[in-house]
C-alpha cells in the first residue's frame, strides 16, 4: 500500500465516526495535546478544533472566517485558531460543513493557557461536560510527585469520560491504544532521522502536512500503519545532492503559504529542518502505560521550560548540520514565542546566524508588507546567497 492510500484510510477513520448522526457515537472535542488515549480506550470519537482551524487556513479559509469572528468582537490578539473556528463554528463555514456536536469538552493546559479559556467559552455555547486536565508549568523534568499528579488528573479523564459514553475502561485496550500510538511516534521519529541526512530530498511541506494522522488519530492502527508505510517510502526515496546552506526554520508553520513556510529563493541552499515536527515525537517507552502517559503528557514540547527549548535547537543545529536558522515569531502563541530571545541569544554564541520574522501560523494578515520576505532575504545575503 502507498502512503496515500494509507492516509486516505486515516481520513476516513477521522471523519468519519463525526459525520454519523448524534447519538451514534459520544464524541469528545479534545485540545491537541490531550491524553487522547484513554478516550480511544473507551471508544470516544475525538474531534480537533485547533487541526480544523489549520486546515481551514491551509484551504484558503482563513481571512472569511476570521472576519466572521471579528464581526461577532473576537479581537485580534486572540490565537488565531480560536478566531477561525469560532468563524466555522458561527457561520457554518468550513471543510467539514456543519461540525459534529460535542458530547464531552477535553482541555488541557500543557501547551498554553488560550486552551482552558477557549473550552470553557465552548461548554457555554454547548452546555456539556468540560475537563481541564491541569499538568504542572515548564517542566525540565518530572518528579514522581509530578507524575502522581498527573496519573490522578488522567483518571479524572476516564471517570467523566465514563459518565458521558457509560463505558468502563478496559486495561488492556488502553495498553494496546498507548502501544498504537508509540508506534506512530517511532515511525514518525524514524521519518525524522532519515531527513537529517545531507543528501535526503524531502520537502518542508510534505513533512509538515504528514502531521495530519499524529495529530488527530493517535492510538489507532491507520495512524501507526501510515507512518510505517511513509518511513519505508522515505528510505527507498532516491538521494540528491547535497546542499548549502542548510536553513532550520523554528516556530510554526504558515499554514497559508504553498509551501507552508517562507521558501527561500536561493541559488544554493534550502530549508533542511524544523522544529515543530519534532513537537509530535512521544516517548511512550515505560514499562508502566499510566507512567508513559503522564511523561508523554507532562513533557510536551509546548509544556517544556525555554532552557529545554534552546537545548533543544543546539541538538538541531548539530544533528542537521545547521547553517543559519530562521525564527517565526508567531503572534498568536505567546508560549512558543517565550524562548525566542534565549535561542537568537545562544544561536548568536555558537556563530549561527539567524533572523526572526513576525507572522502567524493561520491568519495571514498578520504575514503583509513583504517584511517576512525581506528578513528571509537579510538572512540569505548574510549567507553570501
Ligand atoms: S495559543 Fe498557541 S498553543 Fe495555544 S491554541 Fe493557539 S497556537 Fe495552539
Amino acid at each position: 500500500m502507498s502512503s496515500h492510500r494509507a492516509l486516505r484510510d486515516v481520513v476516513d477513520q477521522y471523519y468519519g465516526p463525526l459525520r454519523q448522526p448524534a447519538g451514534t457515537a459520544p464524541v469528545a472535542w479534545v485540545s491537541a495535546f490531550a491524553p487522547v488515549e484513554i478516550l480511544r480506550a473507551m471508544g470516544l470519537a475525538c474531534f480537533y478544533p485547533e487541526s480544523y482551524a489549520a486546515t481551514c487556513s491551509a484551504r484558503g479559509l482563513g481571512r472569511e472566517m476570521i472576519s466572521v469572528s471579528s464581526q461577532r468582537g473576537l479581537g485580534r490578539d486572540v490565537c488565531s485558531y480560536a478566531r477561525i473556528f469560532y468563524g466555522a463554528v458561527w457561520d457554518g463555514l468550513g471543510p467539514l460543513g456543519s461540525l459534529p456536536r460535542p458530547d464531552l469538552l477535553i482541555a488541557t493546559n500543557n501547551q498554553c493557557g488560550t486552551i482552558p479559556a477557549w473550552w470553557e467559552s465552548l461548554q457555554e455555547s454547548y452546555g456539556v461536560p468540560l475537563f481541564t486536565v491541569d499538568y504542572p508549568r515548564e517542566q525540565e523534568g518530572l518528579t514522581p510527585e509530578t507524575l502522581e499528579y498527573i496519573r490522578l488528573q488522567h483518571r479524572g479523564v476516564v471517570d467523566i469520560a465514563r459518565q458521558v459514553s457509560g463505558a468502563d475502561l478496559d486495561p488492556d485496550v488502553l495498553a494496546r491504544v498507548v502501544g498504537l500510538s508509540r508506534r506512530a511516534s517511532d515511525a514518525w521519529s524514524r521519518i525524522l532521522e532519515l531527513r537529517a541526512r545531507p543528501r535526503f530530498q524531502g520537502e518542508v511541506r510534505t513533512m509538515i502536512d504528514a502531521l495530519f494522522p499524529i495529530v488527530v488519530l493517535r492510538g489507532t492502527e491507520a495512524c501507526a500503519h501510515y507512518y510505517e508505510v511513509l518511513y519505508a517510502e522515505m528510505a527507498r526515496k532516491p538521494e540528491g545532492d547535497a546542499v548549502r546552506p542548510r536553513i532550520l526554520w523554528y516556530g510554526y508553520p504558515c499554514w497559508f503559504l504553498p509551501g507552508r513556510v517562507i521558501l527561500p529563493r536561493v541559488k544554493r541552499g534550502r530549508i533542511v529542518a524544523d522544529t515543530y515536527t519534532r513537537w509530535w515525537v512521544f516517548d511512550f517507552q515505560s514499562a508502566d502505560v499510566w507512567e508513559g502517559l503522564s511523561r508523554v503528557y507532562g513533557l510536551t514540547y509546548l509544556n517544556r521550560s525555554p532552557a529545554e527549548k534552546v537545548r533543544e535547537v543546539e541538538a538541531l543545529v548539530s544533528e542537521y548540520d545547521i547553517d543559519a536558522v530562521l525564527i517565526h515569531s508567531n503572534r498568536s502563541c505567546k508560549r512558543v514565542a517565550s524562548a525566542e530571545n534565549l535561542v537568537l541569544q545562544r544561536l548568536e554564541n555558537l556563530g549561527i546566524p539567524s533572523v526572526r520574522f513576525e507572522g502567524d501560523m493561520a491568519d495571514p494578515t498578520w504575514h503583509g508588507g513583504g517584511s517576512a520576505e525581506a528578513c528571509v532575504s537579510a538572512l540569505l545575503e548574510i549567507l553570501g546567497n
